[in-house]
């Protein structure tokens, strides 16, 4: 058991092998690599698990590959709009963000809307105007772009089609499942002090409309820390996730049940979502060293790294 450790995710779907070349693999695997390292260092240091997963999570922003800050998916309009949440184990703290624009690290808004606000959640423009009067970095449209992302919305725009995605082509697939791959970030962390945390970040929905918004930055949903229970980060299609309350269902069946932290995990995501079409998955640790990546879609891009030498990265199933 590890006395401090930290996971990650960087999106579940239907990533297959065959879809992936060398290269891409090398690409995804050194970025969730470089992202453990950054949350791993500040354990090592006995730096809390909140600033651990929002380092890691910032890391995964700044990664084009990933659905989230730079590279994230386009709404309808063409914009891309960022949601994010974090969440302390210890006090039960939390902050997040919902339909942000042109805020580098989403993830680090929803730590100054946790530190610096009265409130939990702050959305659009509001939170914009909240970040510049924290100081919180911004960039210009171009930062955010990508070509691939670019691409999977020229395929849908001007349709009713919203896909959630990673990144290959939408072109092929079926109406009404334009791809499967959902490349949200996420991570969750146990400091030295004992103390749990999870954090989580998405651009949603390629051609979402409407101002739709869904698990990523919902306390409970996607995100959820509890030093009693445990520290979860999800991810997936974020509808069914809200609607299954996902993550602290899993905190529930833990506390209410007596479950661990394995079996609370494994019923949620293998049993309570895929009855409601839940396709997804998980990370989650728990305050006794614990952790587990549960999914139950092809693939999930997923990394730990604990203290007592378990280390691996990997994305098939
Ligand atoms: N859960 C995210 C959402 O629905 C998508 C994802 O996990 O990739 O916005």
């Amino acid at each position: 058991m590890s006395d401090f450790t930290i996971a990650i995710h960087g999106g579940a779907g239907t990533i297959l092998r065959s879809d992936m070349t060398a290269d891409l693999e090398k690409a995804y695997t050194d970025a969730l690599e470089q992202a453990l390292i950054a949350g791993y260092a500040l354990l090592e240091k006995g730096i809390s698990s909140v600033d651990a997963v929002k380092a890691a999570v910032t890391s995964l922003e700044d990664c084009i590959l990933f659905n989230a800050g730079r590279g994230s998916v386009f709404a309808a309009d063409g914009s891309q709009e960022m949601d994010a949440s974090i969440m302390d184990g210890e006090t039960l703290m939390a902050g997040a963000v919902s339909a942000v624009r042109n805020i580098k690290n989403p993830v680090e808004l929803a730590y100054a809307v946790m530190t610096k606000s009265q409130h939990v959640m702050l959305n659009g423009q509001g939170a914009y105007d909240f970040a510049l009067s924290q100081a919180i970095k911004t960039e210009k449209d171009d930062y955010f772009f990508s070509s691939f992302r670019y691409d999977q919305w020229k395929q849908l725009q001007g349709t009713d089609e919203a896909a959630l995605d990673h990144n290959v082509s939408v072109k092929d697939m079926p109406a009404g499942q334009a791809d499967k791959k959902f490349g949200t970030v996420g991570a969750v962390a146990l400091d030295k002090n004992g103390n749990i945390a999870a954090a989580t970040s998405t651009g949603g929905m390629t051609n979402k409309k409407w101002g739709r918004v869904g698990d990523s930055p919902i306390i409970g949903a996607g995100t959820y820390a509890n030093n009693r229970t445990c520290a979860i980060s999800c991810t997936g299609h974020g509808e069914p996730f809200i609607r299954a309350v996902t993550a602290y269902d899993v905190s529930c069946l833990m506390e209410y049940k007596g479950l661990s932290l394995h079996e609370a995990m494994h019923i949620v995501v293998h049993d309570k979502l895929l009855k409601i079409d839940g396709e997804g998955g998980m990370i989650g640790v728990d305050a006794k060293g614990n952790v587990a990546m549960i999914f139950n879609s092809e693939g999930m891009y997923r990394g730990m790294k604990c203290s007592d030498g378990r280390n691996e990265v990997s994305i098939y199933k």
